[in-house]
């Protein structure tokens, strides 16, 4: 059954334009055109997704997000913010978005964040809490890392870092999504922020840094953990213990 997702925009040929592309895909859609009914189908229709604007009347879309999350309701949430709001996306991050789309975005790029949050989530908002890279053992709730019984110092970045390699499960993470989601353009950091980082990161994790196994680079996108190595450990899914990627593992 193709998840349902709900559209929370005001202005109609957006919402009509949106409505059509995921209808065309098989998505089952309902919509809102302020954030107040938007907030009502989303707790009494417990929509799979929500593609949520910024800018509604009665209620925008960071209020309405906080208040899902604050009613613990775990829905994934891909906010639709104005070019202008770039530092905004900081704000609905806080609020607790799960992903973001500048508009104008094309269709492509639009069913392909819905694809990825889907799968990601399992329809289901999940966080990646713990990782494991060889013999290093990262708590991502904690910060700490581990190798043995030797403490690994991360800074608070790099942490950030690694969680969004682990949540893209093997995926690659382009540079700009790095600044976008760990530096929220708070600091005018540069792309080469982010290569400094993550030549930082294999110094500490990787047994050859020159050689990198886990943050593999992505020539002309950006990095990928290669998640063939990486064991997500999930809240959700704790009974049935480990996730593993069924990335095949390229044993040399
Ligand atoms: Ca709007």
């Amino acid at each position: 059954m193709m998840p349902r997702v709900l559209i929370v925009e005001d202005e109609p040929p957006m919402r009509i334009a949106l409505q059509d592309i995921l209808t065309a895909e098989g998505y089952r859609v309902l919509t809102a055109s302020n954030g107040e009914t938007g907030l009502e189908r989303a707790i009494e229709e417990k929509p799979g997704l929500i593609l949520l604007d910024v800018m509604l009347p009665k209620l925008d879309g960071y209020a309405l997000c906080a208040e899902l999350r604050r009613l613990e309701i775990a829905v994934p949430v891909l906010m639709l913010t104005a070019k202008a709001q770039v530092r905004d996306r900081v704000t609905g991050l806080d609020s607790g978005a799960d992903d973001y789309l500048v508009k104008p975005f094309s269709t492509d790029e639009l069913l392909a964040r819905v694809r990825a949050l889907l799968r990601r989530t399992g329809g289901k908002r999940r966080a990646v809490t713990a990782l494991t890279l060889g013999d290093i053992r990262i708590d991502l709730a904690r910060l700490t890392a581990r190798r043995g019984r030797g403490t690994i110092h991360l800074t608070s970045k790099e942490f950030a870092v690694l969680r969004l390699l682990a949540e893209a499960e093997g995926e690659p993470v382009t540079r700009e999504r790095f600044l976008d989601l760990v530096w929220g353009h708070t600091a005018f950091p540069t792309t080469r922020t982010v290569d400094n980082h993550i030549s930082s990161l294999r110094a500490k994790l990787e047994p050859d840094p020159a050689a990198p196994r886990w943050i593999v680079t992505v020539h002309g996108v950006g990095y990928r953990l290669e998640s063939g190595r990486a064991i997500l450990h999930n809240p959700d899914n704790s009974g049935a213990g480990l996730r593993q990627n069924a990335v095949k593992e390229n044993e040399p």
